[in-house]
């Protein structure tokens, strides 16, 4: 059934919460880790935040600390210290050098203009059109270094859409592993961390569902436990509009936490709760009602007009 998780995963659940650093955290980012959160604790399982700050160009100072006393106010408590990946760099060379011995890398010299010039549109992305991939272009510096993928089918079940599938070398092409500045990509660092911190179970936004299928594709090939996936729907504003940092994503109030968490809770699709007095009430009877299954399967949710984003400001 979906949504629901065997015994013998219940009881080494680890799940996490990994927020960039690039803001306050807005109603969208409160929703997916409170997700996450319910979802962990209605499991009797682990639950920690790692702080995705690699890449530094988009790191707004003080905000990984904001972001981490909105959790806290908001009832939410990790169980391990909060790691964060400015640190990890090295894993992260490792994992590509790895990848590189085994022949899967190769070092691009194109361009984003290039891309866009040559590429065609894919599900995620401009497809890379393969100009490198038997060698660097002549007079090319290198510039990134993508993974060389293979047309074969990847499925996986989530626990909210159901079954997925992808045929990454045409749907999405040989994605980067290390950028143009240097910095890992995302897809390589939350591969290797998500298997560093030993998560069984991945709750996130559904803006990540086509990313999985590479991520399930790194895992293989760096020989990874691959963790169970569920994607939260990403909120959108009355316009369909993702709630972005820069317009309607008011950063939440902190001050008023309960109010926002009953919103929340409901917009979870989940049985709404007693009025309840303080934060610690109200997890204390969430835990025990949290399904999982009862999560609306879409990709996108709108923000009921109920909600005012004012009221967050
Ligand atoms: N750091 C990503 C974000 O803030 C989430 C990555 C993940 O959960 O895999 O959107």
């Amino acid at each position: 059934m979906l949504g629901s998780i065997s015994p013998s995963i219940r009881a080494a659940y680890r799940g996490r919460f990994a927020p960039s650093p690039t803001g306050a955290l807005h109603l969208g980012s409160l929703l997916t880790a409170i997700a996450s959160y319910a979802d962990a604790r209605a499991h009797g399982g682990t639950w920690l935040v790692r702080i995705e700050d690699l890449d530094h160009t988009r790191t707004v100072p003080g905000a990984a600390a904001a972001l981490l006393d909105t959790l806290h106010r908001f009832g939410m408590r990790w169980d391990e210290p909060v790691r964060y990946q400015h640190d990890r760099t090295s894993a992260y060379q490792t994992a590509l050098a790895q990848l590189t011995a085994a022949g899967l890398t190769y070092p691009c010299g194109c361009s984003r203009t290039d891309l866009a010039r040559n590429g065609r549109a894919g599900v995620d992305g401009t497809i890379y059109p393969g100009t490198c991939r038997y060698g660097l272009a002549a007079n090319r510096p290198l510039r990134t270094v993508r993974l060389r993928t293979t047309a074969a089918s990847l499925a996986f079940t989530d626990r909210i859409h159901g079954h997925h599938t992808q045929n990454i070398a045409e749907d999405v092409g040989d994605f980067v592993l290390r950028r143009a500045d240097g910095i890992h990509a995302y897809q390589l660092a939350v591969v290797v961390d998500d298997a560093w911190q030993q998560i069984t179970q991945v709750v996130r936004g559904a803006d990540l569902l086509l990313s999985t299928p590479r991520q399930l594709l790194l895992q293989q090939h760096l020989g990874l436990a691959q963790p169970r996936y569920a994607h939260i729907p990403l909120l959108v504003d009355h316009n369909g509009h993702k709630l972005s940092k820069a317009q309607a994503a008011a950063p939440v109030d902190p001050q008023h936490p309960l109010p926002t968490l009953h919103h929340i809770w409901a917009l979870l699709g989940q049985e709404p709760l007693p009025p309840v007095p303080s934060v610690t009430e109200f997890w204390a009877r969430a835990t025990s009602r949290w399904h999982c299954a009862r999560v609306p399967a879409h990709l996108t949710l709108q923000i009921p007009t109920a909600i005012s984003l004012c009221s967050f400001n």
